[in-house]
C-alpha cells in the first residue's frame, strides 16, 4: 500500500465559521478523518506546518512545504498538500520550481466550501487527491480539483465560487478523475534521475499591472524596491509611448541597474507576442527584456523568485526560457 504524507496548511477546506467569517480551524487529523475511505487505497501520515487562509501564504511557507517534502522524500511514495484555493496556483507553481524532476507525486487540493458545509466539495477533492496520489503513474506537482488534474505550472484560479475553481491555462488538464481513478489525457515518462531540491527564493519580485494612463514615475519606487519586475501589459504586449516615451526610458534605466524585467499580458490565455506591435517591439531596445509568452502569471512570478535567488543577467535569462514542467513553450 502506498504511503502518503498529508501536509495540511489551512484554507476553506479546513475552515469553520467564526464570528469574523470563515477561518482555518481543523487539524490535519480532523480533516483526514472526513475521508475515511482513503484508508483502503493508501496509508496516510499527516503534518501541519501552519493553518492559514492562503491569503497569508508567502514565499517562506512555500519553502517550508518544500523542506518537509525533501526531509520526507525517501519515506513516502507521495505527498498531498491541502491548501486554500486563493493562492494555491502560486504555491503549486513555486513547488514546481523548488522540487524539480520528482518521480513522486506532489498533489495540491482544497475546496470552495468548508468540509462542514452540507454541499461541500472538500470530501470529493480530498479523496480524489489521495487516489490520484496513490496511482502508479502519478508524478510531479499537480493540482487535483473538481475532478481535473492540472500541472502545477499551468493552474489558475478562475472562479471564486463555483466548484470548478481552477483552469489549466494554455495547456490541457493532464487527466480527469473518474469514479476514483485517473483517466489520463496526456502521459509521459516519469523522470529517471533523482529529484532536485532548491532551498531559496528571492521575494523582491513585483507585478505591475498596467491601466490606461498609468504614469512611468511608478519606477521611482520600483527601482529601489525590486530585483525582478513582471509588467502585465495589455494584449499581445507593449508599453505606452506617451509623455516623451517615459516608460521606455524608465525601463532602460531599470535594466541598467542589473535588474530583471519580464513583459507579460493581462489577457488570461494565449500569452504575449511582444514583437507584434510597435509599442512592444521597440521595448527590445531598452535592454534584455524577457517575455513570459504563454506562462501563467503565477508561474512567471514563482520562476523569477526561484531564478533570482541564485542567478542574474544572461544566466537568469537562459533559465527563464528553459522549460520546467511545461511552463513555457
Ligand atoms: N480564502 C480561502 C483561502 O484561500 C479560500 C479557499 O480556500 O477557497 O484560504
Amino acid at each position: 500500500m502506498k504511503r502518503i504524507l498529508m501536509i495540511a496548511t489551512g484554507g476553506t477546506i479546513a475552515s469553520k465559521e467564526t464570528a469574523e467569517g470563515l477561518a482555518p480551524a481543523l487539524s490535519s487529523q480532523e480533516l483526514l478523518a472526513c475521508v475515511p475511505e482513503v484508508a483502503k487505497a493508501c496509508s496516510v501520515q499527516t503534518v501541519q506546518p501552519f493553518n492559514l487562509d492562503s491569503t497569508n501564504v508567502r514565499a517562506g511557507h512555500w519553502l517550508d512545504i518544500a523542506r518537509i517534502i525533501e526531509e520526507n522524500y525517501d519515506g513516502f511514495d507521495g505527498f498531498v498538500v491541502t491548501h486554500g484555493t486563493d493562492t494555491m496556483a502560486y504555491t503549486a507553481a513555486a513547488l514546481s520550481y523548488l522540487v524539480q524532476n520528482s518521480a513522486k507525486p506532489i498533489v495540491l487540493t482544497g475546496s470552495q466550501k468548508s468540509v462542514y458545509s452540507r454541499d461541500t466539495d472538500a470530501r470529493k477533492n480530498l479523496t480524489d487527491a489521495f487516489l490520484f496520489c496513490a496511482d502508479d503513474r502519478a508524478f510531479g506537482v499537480r493540482i487535483v480539483f473538481d475532478g481535473s488534474v492540472i500541472l502545477g505550472t499551468r493552474a489558475k484560479k478562475t472562479r471564486t465560487r463555483s466548484y470548478n475553481a481552477f483552469s489549466s491555462i494554455d495547456y490541457p488538464a493532464v487527466a480527469v478523475m473518474r469514479e476514483g481513478a485517473p483517466f489520463y489525457y496526456i502521459e509521459w515518462e516519469k523522470p529517471a534521475s533523482p529529484p532536485v531540491f532548491y532551498r531559496a527564493l528571492n521575494e523582491n519580485v513585483f507585478v505591475l499591472k498596467m491601466i490606461p494612463g498609468l504614469r512611468a514615475d511608478i519606477f521611482d519606487y520600483l527601482d529601489g524596491h525590486c530585483d525582478g519586475l513582471v509588467i502585465e501589459s495589455f494584449g499581445a504586449g507593449g508599453l505606452p509611448n506617451y509623455e516623451n516615451d517615459a516608460f521606455r526610458a524608465r525601463l532602460s534605466r531599470f535594466l541598467s541597474l542589473g535588474k530583471t524585467a519580464v513583459l507579460t499580458t493581462q489577457v488570461e490565455r494565449e500569452g504575449s507576442a511582444l514583437d507584434t506591435y510597435a509599442v512592444g517591439r521597440k521595448l527590445r531596445s531598452c535592454g534584455p527584456v524577457l517575455e513570459a509568452r504563454c506562462m501563467t502569471l503565477e508561474a512567471t512570478v514563482a520562476k523569477l523568485m526561484w531564478i533570482l535567488s541564485f542567478a542574474k543577467g544572461k544566466d537568469a535569462e537562459k533559465l527563464f526560457y528553459t522549460p520546467v514542467e511545461r511552463d513555457i513553450f
